[in-house]
Formats: structure tokens, C-alpha cells, sequence
């Protein structure tokens, strides 16, 4: 962080700032001319409060030279992260498959559909339990009940479960319960519960905010990691823009801009990010071209009668297919799917 002093600013004005910075645990470097006085700060500036030397008076500009996360930053950590699940993992060469419907439904859904997308090559199951619904009136999860059938699946087909957790009461039993906390959307910037999952050693699957900035999702994993859980995958959904045609749009420069400025794995969710079954296709191939370690995919045996999400989910037969095609272009840009 650099701070650009205002032409002509007294020297005690100049010392009382170099002297809180420092107070702060920066190292100060200094630059004079005839007609600017720069305050290089060095060190760990994590916890400088850049809009309070901002609203100092004789303060021209604040200059950024630095990310403001750390823990997730690939300068402090140049090696990839590779979250371990059990005996999987995300990250690395490896390009790993979640699957499974919007909302878990009843048991004879979820361990059919489990079954399924484990034959086409899955390595995780994907359901919501507690939905984030936009309307109080639609549908909201089999809650509990949805996290026992979750259960079940696992039991049959082994397969790790991913399911969303909203509130920080549920934290104990997800812990407990399941492999996998995904922190959706709209919890994104939720930063309690941040900060509570934070204190748990389960992988956490962070969805992208809406209308969050690359650096925006980058520090809520920075709140994740800061309370000691590093375990983080982060997660592209698309984002709101002006488009109409599709239900977000997928911003798949995210992905090599991610791995650029973090250590951590990015997936898609071709899904949520296109809005439209015909449409997860072409963004998960995509997704893998572009360097993402994985997927997050909405399968359902009838869409038609989907408790949510019907339109963007895909039959089992289909992700078969997906997969077998994801499996080939895997072969050409030395992935493992
Ligand atoms: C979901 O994955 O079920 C979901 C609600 O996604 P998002 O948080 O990305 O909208
Ligand atoms: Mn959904």
C-alpha cells in the first residue's frame, strides 16, 4: 500500500501518520521530491483500513499494490490446493464431477438418481436439503428429513455427499452429517457464517455471489481461511448481467483469473449459470477447456416434475452422455475426468 501525501503537508502531519502505521505493525518505506511525499507500507497490511487514511485530510490517494486476501492468495501459496474428501479430492489434475438434483425429494429419488450418475462417472452427490428459495411460498426442502435421505445415498453408493447450509444453528449436524458444506450464493457474503464454518475442519464448496466481483468472492474465502479452515473450493455459478436469454451468465474468464491470483480450486455449475438443460453441455465442456477442476451439475430422473430447478436439469441419460463426452476432450487436454 502506498500513501500519497498531499503537496505541502506539514511535517508533523506526515510523522503522526508514518507513526500510526507503524503502531499498526508496518514497516515504512518513504519517497520524497520536490513536490510529493509517498509512504510505502511493507509488511503484512491485511489489517490497514484503507478508507480511514482515505478520510484523512492530508491524504491525496491510498494506491493498492497488493490483494487485500492473503490466506487465499497464490503469492503467499504458490503450490495448488487440493482439497481432501475422503479418498477423493478437488484439485490437481483431476477433473471431479458433483451431481444430483436441485432438491432432494423423497428416497427413492435421490438413491436412484445417486445410483445413476455413479455408473456415468460421478465422484460427488449434490442435493439440497434446505433450499434457498426467492419466494417464501415454493417449495423449501425436505430439510432434515432431506439430509437423512442424503444419508441413505451415501450408505448405498458411497458417494460423498455436498448439501447447502443457510443457517449457523444447522452447523453441529452438517458437520456431522455430511462431506461437503456448500455455502450458496446468496450466503456468499453472509460473513457470521462465514466465519463459523471457518472454525470447522469440513471442506467447504463456496458459490460465487450474483453480483460479486472476482476479489469479493476471494475474500469471503479469506474469511473461511482467516478462522483457520483452508479446505475451500470455490465455485462459478454465473453472475447477473444484462442477458435475458439465459438465467446468469457464466463467466468463464473467472476461472483462469482465479487460478491466477489463487492457490485455491475453482468448479463450474453450468447449471444455475445457464438457467436451461440444453445449455449445460456446452458450458461444461467449457468449463474444462478452461482450467476448472471440476463441476457442479443438477441432475433429475423427471425434470417435467422437479420440485425445482426442472429446467436446468438434466436426465441421467443425458449426464451419461456428458460425461462420456467430458472423458474425451479430458484426453486431449490431459485431464483426468
Ligand atoms: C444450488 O446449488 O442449489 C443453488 C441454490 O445454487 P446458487 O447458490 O448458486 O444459486
Ligand atoms: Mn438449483
Amino acid at each position: 500500500m502506498i500513501i500519497v501525501m498531499k503537496p505541502k503537508t506539514e511535517k508533523e502531519k506526515i510523522e503522526k501518520i508514518k507513526n500510526k502505521m507503524v503502531s499498526l505493525g508496518c514497516g515504512i518505506h518513504e519517497s520524497k521530491g520536490e513536490n510529493y511525499h509517498l509512504i510505502g507500507l511493507v509488511g503484512d497490511t491485511s489489517r490497514i483500513d484503507r478508507s480511514q487514511i482515505q478520510a484523512n485530510r492530508s491524504v491525496e490517494k491510498v494506491i493498492i499494490v497488493q490483494e487485500p486476501y492473503k490466506k487465499a492468495n497464490r503469492l503467499f501459496h504458490p503450490q495448488e490446493t487440493v482439497v481432501k474428501i475422503g479418498n477423493k479430492e478437488i484439485g490437481g489434475n483431476r477433473f471431479s464431477v458433483i451431481a444430483g438434483p436441485c432438491s432432494v425429494e423423497s428416497e427413492e429419488q435421490i438413491v436412484g438418481i445417486a445410483e445413476e450418475i455413479k455408473k456415468s462417472g460421478a465422484s460427488f452427490l449434490r442435493g439440497g436439503a434446505y433450499k434457498p428459495r426467492t419466494s417464501p411460498y415454493s417449495f423449501q426442502g425436505l430439510r432434515d428429513e432431506g439430509l437423512e435421505l442424503l444419508k441413505i445415498a451415501r450408505e448405498k453408493t458411497d458417494l460423498p455427499i455436498v448439501t447447502e447450509l443457510m443457517s449457523p444453528h444447522k452447523i453441529e449436524k452438517f458437520v456431522e452429517d455430511v462431506d461437503v458444506i456448500q455455502i450458496g450464493a446468496r450466503n456468499m457474503q453472509n460473513f457470521d457464517l462465514l466465519k463459523e464454518i471457518g472454525k470447522t475442519d469440513k471442506p467447504i464448496l463456496l458459490k460465487r455471489g450474483m453480483s460479486a466481483t472476482i476479489e469479493e468472492l476471494l475474500m469471503a474465502a479469506e474469511y473461511i481461511m482467516s478462522e483457520g479452515n483452508e479446505k475451500v473450493i470455490l465455485c462459478e455459478r454465473g453472475i447477473r448481467t444484462f442477458e435475458k436469454y439465459t438465467r446468469n451468465t457464466l463467466d468463464l474468464s473467472a476461472i483462469p483469473v482465479i487460478k491466477k491470483y489463487s492457490h485455491l480450486p475453482v468448479i463450474v455449475d453450468p447449471s444455475h449459470a445457464g438457467g436451461l438443460w440444453w445449455l449445460v453441455e456446452p458450458l461444461a465442456k467449457a468449463a474444462l477447456v478452461a482450467g476448472a477442476d471440476g463441476l457442479m451439475v443438477e441432475v433429475h430422473n423427471d425434470p417435467a416434475n422437479a420440485k425445482c430447478d426442472g429446467e436446468q436439469s438434466i436426465k441421467p441419460e443425458r449426464f451419461k452422455s456428458l460425461m462420456d463426452k467430458l472423458k474425451k476432450l479430458g484426453k486431449i487436454e490431459n485431464r483426468e475426468v
